[in-house]
């Protein structure tokens, strides 16, 4: 790696998820000499997939779902795939039963009896006209008691040991915001997501990325941590490349606390022990993902045939998901899968980007670096806004 000439290069991009490949393919695109470098040994960061020996498909973060509103996004994706449509339904073990999550009429026609599932569609279509979704935390709270008691039946059985198990805190401690992304649904729409573009791309996210820094201008470098040979002159507000200032442009989408050696304390996230298991059958379960928001250990199990539609027969593989804490001493072992979203959290957060800020040619993007609970639409309209932002030279 020392004799990478960084000098070359107009900008060193860290991280090759969404946020730093969006980033090089633009300023390659604009002309600029790229290098892009990651930690793994793969392009794509969480999007990442790959064949398994059984020939199925697999997202190895985790299963990965793009559904946006945001048009201009999926344009800028199709230029690099093309797309199958793909709406997401998920189940949910609740009482030894199957039901749509989200919650929704079928779900409560499926768990409570005629009478009452009448009275309570009747109260819920009365009380919310028009509204096709409403927050669990608004029918837990409100007012009419046919619609209170719904409210806290739906918290007990989806919301309170779900979250309990994916936080590790009780349910009251974890920002609503977090709960509100799966609201309670007032018809019989069964997606997971309402969002008007529900997509995945032909061959998978990895092709899609090979595709995008597929560019002359563009040199990966994988296997690296940068924070090897990039360090922070934190008294004069340099980057420091091979202990040589380096006066392009570095874009860093990796974890922010990392970045100034954890100097205002361990920013904390939530990872996952992520267990893959492969079965000699057509198919493990009905549908993409079953929820276990109660007894289980682990909060859901994805079957991948149903993501990238591929059509193997007698073989199958699962993914369980096992909510973990993550500990910045154990970095080499555990990703920081989510940001811990709270008031105290993003005061930390803030700490670090002002004294990034104070770096001229220094920029944060992506769900590590911004420390937000992005989905991966934000993540690439963020980072298409930060290329123009470099372009026009506006820190
Ligand atoms: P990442 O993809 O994490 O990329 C960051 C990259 O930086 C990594 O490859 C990392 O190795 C590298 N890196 C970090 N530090 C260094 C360093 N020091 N040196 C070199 N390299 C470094 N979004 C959706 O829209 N739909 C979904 O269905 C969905 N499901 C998800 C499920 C799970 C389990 C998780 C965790 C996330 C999910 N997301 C989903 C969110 C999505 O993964 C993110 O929004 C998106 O991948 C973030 O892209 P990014 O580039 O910011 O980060
Ligand atoms: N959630 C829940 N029960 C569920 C699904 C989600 O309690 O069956 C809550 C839980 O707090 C979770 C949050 O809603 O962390 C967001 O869920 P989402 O499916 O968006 O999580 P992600 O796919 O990002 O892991």
């Amino acid at each position: 790696m020392k004799e990478l000439n960084f000098e070359k290069y107009d900008a060193v991009v860290i991280g090759a998820g969404f946020a730093g490949s969006v980033v090089a393919r633009q300023l390659a695109n604009r002309g600029k000499n790229v290098v892009i470098i990651d930690k793994r040994s793969h392009i794509g960061g969480n999007m990442y997939e790959m064949y398994k020996k059984n020939g199925i498909r697999v997202h190895l973060y985790g299963p990965h779902i793009f559904h946006t509103n945001n048009q201009q996004v999926f344009d800028y994706l199709k230029e690099f795939s093309e797309f199958y449509k793909y709406e997401h339904k998920v189940l949910g073990k609740i009482d030894e039963k199957l039901v749509p999550i989200p919650f929704n009429f079928t779900s409560l026609e499926m768990l409570f009896s005629e009478n009452d599932a009448v009275e309570i569609k009747n109260a819920l279509l009365e009380n919310f006209p028009k509204k096709k979704k409403v927050s669990i935390l608004d029918l837990k709270n409100h007012q009419s008691l046919i619609i209170k008691k719904f409210g806290e039946y739906v918290f007990e059985k989806v919301f309170v040991h779900y979250t309990a198990k994916q936080w590790g805190v009780p349910v009251e401690c974890v920002d609503t915001s977090v709960i509100n992304r799966v609201p309670v649904v007032l018809g019989y729409d069964d997606r997971y997501f309402d969002d008007s573009i529900q997509f995945m791309p032909l061959n998978g996210f990895t092709d899609l990325f090979e595709r995008m820094l597929d560019h002359s201008n563009i040199k990966i470098v994988l296997n690296k941590n940068a924070l090897d040979i990039v360090k922070l002159d934190i008294v004069n507000n340099n980057i420091l490349i091979n202990d040589k200032v380096y006066s392009g442009t570095c874009v860093f989408t990796g974890a922010v606390d990392e970045l100034l050696n954890f100097k205002y304390g361990a920013l904390p996230y939530r990872s996952l022990n992520l267990v893959f298991e492969d079965y000699d059958t057509d198919f493990y379960q009905t549908n993409s993902v079953v929820n276990y928001p109660n007894e289980e250990e682990f909060t859901r199990i994805t079957e991948f045939k149903y993501l990238t539609k591929q059509n193997l027969q007698n073989k199958t593989t699962i993914l369980k998901e096992y909510p973990l804490k993550f500990d910045e001493r154990m970095a080499q072992k555990r990703d920081p899968y989510y940001p811990i979203t709270n008031q105290e959290n993003n005061e930390k957060y803030n700490l670090y980007k002002d004294h990034i800020d104070k770096i001229s040619n220094l920029y944060l993007v992506g769900r590590l670096a911004e420390y937000k609970y992005y989905n991966m639409d934000s993540v690439i309209d963020q980072a298409l806004m930060l290329c123009d932002q470099i372009e026009n030279n506006k820190k």
